[in-house]
Order: C-alpha cells, then structure tokens, then sequence
C-alpha cells in the first residue's frame, strides 16, 4: 500500500502500565499507579454525583460545537466563544494543529525532553523536527528562536515542562516572544497550569493579544481529574481557531465529557485543595531528594523529576515489584531520572520508603 514514508518504522506512543496489568504480572493485590500525571484525589465530587444521576440519551451525537461547555469555558477564562477549539483531549489539539501547519518541507521547533506527542505528529505529517536541548530541565529559548527560520510553522513551548516540570518566567516567555515572527503559530502547552505557585510566573492570557500568533492549550485530565473524559481546548484568536476548526472532527467530545467537564471547572473550590494537597506531596519528594542528595528539578506540577544515581529502569522495574507503577526518565529523554507523579500523602510516603530501600540495594547510598 502507498503508505507516507514517514510512517516507516514509527512505533506507537507507550503509555504507562495499566494497574490490572501489573497486578496480574506481579501478583499484586494493590497497585498505585503515578507514572501519567492523574489527579491522585480523582474529580470533583460534583462530578461523580451527576455520573450517578445523569439520564443521557447514549443514542444521540453530542452537540458538536460543545455550545454549554464552551459557554461556561469562555466564561471562566474570560475570552469569547470564537477564542476557543475543543479536542479530545489537548493530544487531539495538538494533531488538528500538526495537520493544519504542518507539511514536508516547512520546520517545527519543541524543547528536549518535553511532550512527545509534539514530534511524534510532526514527525507523521513529514515536517522536520528541530529539538533543542533543555538547560537544567528549562526551555532554552534563545536557542528556540534562534532555530527559527522562514520555514517554521510552529513552535511549541510546554510550561510548565513535561517532564521536567519546570516552568518559564512571564520576563523570559515576553522576550523570547518577541523575537518570533508574526507568521509563527507559538503553542503554549499549559497542561499543568492549575500546579504553578512561582512567583516569576504570570497570567499568560494577555499573550494572545499582544502576540495574535500564541495558542495556549489547556486539558482536564490533569488537575481536573478527567482524564478518562478526553477533553482539552485551546484559546487563541477567533481568526486562528476559525483556521483550525473545520480540521477539527464534527463530534470531538462525547456528551459527557462535555457535561463533567463544565461542572468540574465550576468547581474551582476542588482544585484549590488539590493544589494545596499537591504543594505539601511535592516537599515529601523534595525533602527525600535533599536528604539523599539527589538533583531534582524545580516542579510546578503535579509529578517531579529527579536523579536516582542508579538506572532507572531498574529503578523503575523493582518499584513496579513492589506494587508501584513511575515512568523511567530513559523513555522520556532524561537517563538515570525517573518521573513520579505526587499521589496522595500515603501514597508518597510508601512509594519513597520502597525507593530508598531500592536505591540501598542498587548502592546509592554507599
Ligand atoms: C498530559 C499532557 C497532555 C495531554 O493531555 P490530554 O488532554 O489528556 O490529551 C498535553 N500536554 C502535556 C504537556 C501533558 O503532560
């Protein structure tokens, strides 16, 4: 068949193993998982009330222009409806944009490591990817822009990073902005957004109107506790979302992922104690990695990064043995890390007290 070329060898995103499947291999009768960055508290209790209640006629397409969701979006946010488009899932945003811009021929520009989804579309749509490396875990922007050439289409910048967590400074994000051409689509992946407490970050929403060429992109399946639901959107200009809509799919979300996900957002009250929950989990790990002297990233997210001075598949496979499932940084470009996602106080408590005795084992502490 007359395949792309591109498609040659391509393998399909590995996600982190799901819990059943762990707990057959394993034998295990209790298995945490905190290797995708889920909410560990789950979704808005609101949510689970209207999932009992809700008498949805499963017959019927969804409304496809997500008219309710939209409404109270555009609300929350403060941008008009025309400013939003609505994926399934922001992975979904990111193919409608990789399929509206990107082509053989033109460039597209991402931090390594950070989301792989970026390279993995581009990479399908035969465009070049050019990854620039990461400086301690941040974005180095100044090499970003410039690999800008008249042949860039897009540029991703994913604050805070995945999987680093770090996040960019409002002072290096306006800078590095500046120097972009108008004629660049700048993505902002703030998948994470609800997370940030640094000081030196700032509302990025007015970004869209003093650069009309910046899409920033947001999901609730992280801090919304959604992501079974599938649902993400962008806000941008209503000229660049007019461009990206008729790429989008005619019915991207399902009745329901609409329907939870406005009540989640309504919910702003469940978050705020997610996040505070998430900030004192974030010390455990970052007490652990300063008692034992192991470099981490500064995270604004709800996972964190960090050197186990050993191999972290090894790491990663003897925690699995004990009953819990983080992502090795080997498979997310960042060798002898590992990724773990802030679970609930119990959860990090045990994860960390398994760790320590694998790092013992594996002579980190000798
Ligand atoms: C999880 C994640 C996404 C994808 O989220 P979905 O909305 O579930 O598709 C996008 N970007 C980053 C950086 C993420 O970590």
């Amino acid at each position: 068949m007359k395949w792309k070329q591109q498609l040659d060898g391509m393998q399909a995103y590995k996600p982190g193993k799901p819990i059943e499947e762990v707990q057959r291999e394993f034998g295990l009768q209790e298995v945490v998982k905190l290797a995708s960055n889920e909410n560990p508290f789950g979704c808005s209790p609101k949510v689970t009330a209207y999932l009992h209640n809700s008498a949805v006629n499963h017959a019927l397409y969804p409304d496809g222009y997500a008219q309710n969701l939209r409404t109270t979006v555009a609300n929350h946010v403060g941008v008009k409806e025309t400013q939003l488009l609505f994926g399934n899932g922001s992975d979904d945003i990111i193919a409608i944009l990789t399929r509206a811009l990107l082509y053989p021929g033109v460039n597209t520009i991402m931090a390594d490591p950070s989301f792989s989804q970026y390279a993995h579309n581009a990479e399908i749509e035969g465009a070049e990817v050019r990854k620039i490396p990461c400086i301690d875990g941040a974005h180095d922007l100044d090499a970003m822009a410039a690999a800008i050439d008249e042949h860039t289409s897009i540029v991703w910048v994913c604050s805070p990073n995945n999987p680093t967590g770090v996040v960019i400074a409002d002072t290096d994000l306006r800078a590095f902005l500046a120097k972009v051409p108008s004629d660049v689509l700048v993505v902002l992946d703030e998948a994470y957004i609800e997370y940030v407490t640094h000081p030196g970050h700032k509302e990025t929403l007015p970004l869209i109107n003093e650069y009309p060429n910046v899409l920033l992109m947001r999901t609730f399946s992280k801090a919304y506790g959604l992501a079974s639901f599938r649902v993400g959107y962008a806000i941008g200009q209503p000229e660049v979302i007019a461009k990206l809509d008729p790429v989008r799919a005619p019915f991207n979300n399902t009745i329901l992922s609409q329907a939870v996900a406005a009540i989640a957002l309504n919910d702003q009250d469940y978050i705020k104690n997610c996040c505070k929950a998430n900030e004192l989990g974030k010390k455990q790990y970052v007490d652990f990695c300063e008692k034992h002297n192991l470099k981490y990233y500064p995270s604004d997210t709800n996972f964190i990064l960090f050197d186990t001075k050993a191999n972290s598949d090894v790491v990663f496979q003897e925690l699995m043995k004990r009953g819990f499932i983080i992502r090795s940084g080997n498979a997310l470009g960042a060798p002898g890390f590992i990724r773990v996602t802030i679970g609930t106080e119990a959860q990090n408590a045990a994860l960390l007290q398994h760790l320590e005795a694998v790092l013992q084992e594996q002579g980190v502490f000798a």
